[in-house]
């Protein structure tokens, strides 16, 4: 069983589902830490 969740970075809106949250973000290359979870399945 795969756990999906959907990270938003908290800079540029920018959302994707992953199992852990990028080391940057792919739009505006905002850190990790700038990723919020913001949905679980
Ligand atoms: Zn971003």
């Amino acid at each position: 069983m795969m756990l999906y969740l959907i990270w938003q970075c908290l800079k540029c809106g920018y959302a994707l589902v992953a199992k852990d949250p990028p080391a940057k973000c792919p739009d505006c290359g905002a850190p990790r830490e700038e990723f919020v979870l913001i949905e679980e399945d």
